[in-house]
């Protein structure tokens, strides 16, 4: 959609503006098109006892309802049934950088995912029926984030959802518009920049709710440490998978360091040993961390990330005790690895690995030494050919006031999905701290990590939307599904 069509036409107020387009903004713009969920069972049945894996009552009601049992791998009919209803539709524009679909099409694509596959469905549009249409199976009931991202942007157009949709289009401010004298609803101001044919095209638009939607995947984590914007330094998986294209690791080459214990560094361990680069691999807690993401998945399950655990268990460098108390080691040296060397592995399988549990970065030097502190203090140097850096990454609010910092929990630190996210009702998903009514948030912003749990932002945004259309209009409209959802949670 052309946004400056939006411009011309004066005085027009957007209802609903949707900054972002990944399966939060996807999910809540089928809500706003009218697609409404009737129960077709007893609520309070299905309610009582009600608890799951996410701590939003709404999240885990509607996961409840739209895949039941779906944690005991069990695949119950919904008891919902969904009525196309256009008089209930709330005009809405969904903006996003890139393609329907939001962070999927920014990750590696050929990896499993770590969700099972209907647990990142949206209402609606079953991902099997459409991978079977596409004649392809799922592995183990996981799907690749390329089929992912494949089916939101089939799902968008599936939905007839694509007249709401602006992609190529990035928001670099929402700000407050002055309350007007006439009595007018109070509005924000939306604006930002399209791509059109190569260029970029200015855009301004007014409107009366906003809804923060933009994921949390925009700005890698840094270690803060010397030497990090030294170009053999990246942050992000993307720059390994160059590399490997431009032919730069190879069996020969000096080991790549990979710091982080997530599933992002797990995956670039895969696609180096894959490959027979030799790997270094730094993390700060230990093996048996119960935190450590490979102690909660089954292993049945996630093979692969099991076998990354195994590597970083069997093949660890210890690094020799301190001389005495208070004298420092000189750094030791560290050899690319082999199977023989460094390690605790007496029948090491995982050739050209080798982990550094309970260790941090000190610093990145100009030629390619690194240099590691273990937890009890010795120092230890490596020399590599490339780093890559995945801890983690924040969201960008660039274009709220003081980026935002000011919505989330805790006011004095920057939003993040898991320390700090932004502070909303749970029932409306309204944001506490917006400074004037209409601001919505949803997904990782607000601490919803996972597709599965993300709908029910989703829920709570249309129901309160729909709610206060209602209010306004001095209707009483008891919806026979939305409002009663809520209600059941918060009597
Ligand atoms: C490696 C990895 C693996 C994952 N595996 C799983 C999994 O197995 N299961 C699962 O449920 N979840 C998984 N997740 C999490 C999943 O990505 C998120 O739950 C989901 O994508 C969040 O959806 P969203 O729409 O809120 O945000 P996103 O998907 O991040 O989409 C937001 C979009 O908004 C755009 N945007 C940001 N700022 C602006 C702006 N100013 N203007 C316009 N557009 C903007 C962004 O570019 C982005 O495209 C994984 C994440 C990663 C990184």
């Amino acid at each position: 959609m052309d946004l400056q069509d939006k411009e011309l036409q004066a005085g027009e107020t957007v209802p609903v503006v949707i900054v972002g387009n990944g399966p939060s903004g996807i999910c809540l713009s089928y809500l706003l098109s009218g697609h409404t969920p009737y129960l077709s069972q007893d609520l309070e049945y299905l309610c009582e006892g009600l608890e799951g894996r996410s701590s939003n009552p709404v999240a885990v009601l509607f996961d409840s309802l739209l895949l039941p049992d779906s944690d005991f791998g069990l695949e119950h009919t919904s008891p919902l049934e969904w009525r196309y209803e256009p008089e209930r539709a709330v005009p809405h524009l969904v903006l996003g950088k890139g393609p329907p679909g939001g962070a999927w099409h920014a990750m590696e694509g050929s990896m499993l995912t770590l969700s099972l596959a209907n647990w990142m469905e949206l209402p609606g549009l079953k991902l099997k029926d459409w991978m079977s249409d596409k004649r392809r199976n799922l592995r183990n009931d996981r799907a690749t984030p390329a089929e992912i991202a494949s089916y939101y942007q089939h799902y968008v157009s599936q939905m007839s959802l694509e007249q709401n949709f602006a992609c190529g289009t990035t928001v670099t401010s929402v700000t407050r518009q002055p309350d007007s004298l006439d009595g007018a609803p109070p509005c924000w101001r939306v604006t930002g920049l399209q791509r059109r044919e190569g260029e970029e095209v200015p855009f301004s638009l007014l409107a009366h709710n906003v809804v923060l939607a933009t994921g949390t995947h925009d700005i890698p984590a840094r270690l803060g440490v010397e030497g990090e914007s030294l170009p053999f330094v990246c942050h992000s998986f993307w720059e390994l998978e160059a590399a490997i294209c431009r032919g730069e690791l190879v069996q020969s080459s000096d080991p790549v360091l990979i710091v982080g214990a997530g599933l992002t560094a797990a995956d670039a361990v895969l696609a180096a040993h894959h490959l027979g680069t030799p790997v270094y691999h730094v993390f700060r807690r230990s093996v048996t961390d119960p935190g450590l993401i490979f102690n909660q998945l089954p292993k049945l399950l996630y093979p692969e990330y099991h076998k990354v655990h195994q590597m970083m268990t069997q093949q660890q460098h210890r690094p020799p005790p301190p001389l005495h108390e208070h004298a420092q080691n000189p750094p030791s040296s560290i050899r690319s690895p082999s199977p023989s060397a460094s390690t605790t592995s007496l029948s090491s399988s995982y050739s050209g690995y080798l982990s550094f549990p309970r260790h941090r970065v000190l610093r990145f030097q100009h030629d390619h030494k690194c240099v590691l502190e273990s937890d009890t203090g010795v120092r230890s140097v490596v020399q590599v050919s490339k780093v890559l850096v995945l801890i983690g990454a924040h969201p960008n609010l660039s274009f709220l006031d003081d980026s935002g910092r000011t919505l989330g929990i805790n006011p004095d630190e920057p939003v993040s999905c898991r320390r700090n996210p932004i502070d909303v009702d749970p029932f409306t998903n309204r944001v506490v701290a917006a400074g004037g009514p209409g601001m919505y948030a949803m997904g990782p912003l607000v601490g919803e990590n996972f597709v599965r749990f993300l709908k029910g932002g989703a829920l709570a945004i249309a129901s309160d939307l729909a709610k206060r259309q209602s209010d306004e209009r001095n209707e009483v409209i008891l919806t026979k599904c939305i409002i009663p959802l809520q209600t059941c949670f918060t009597a």
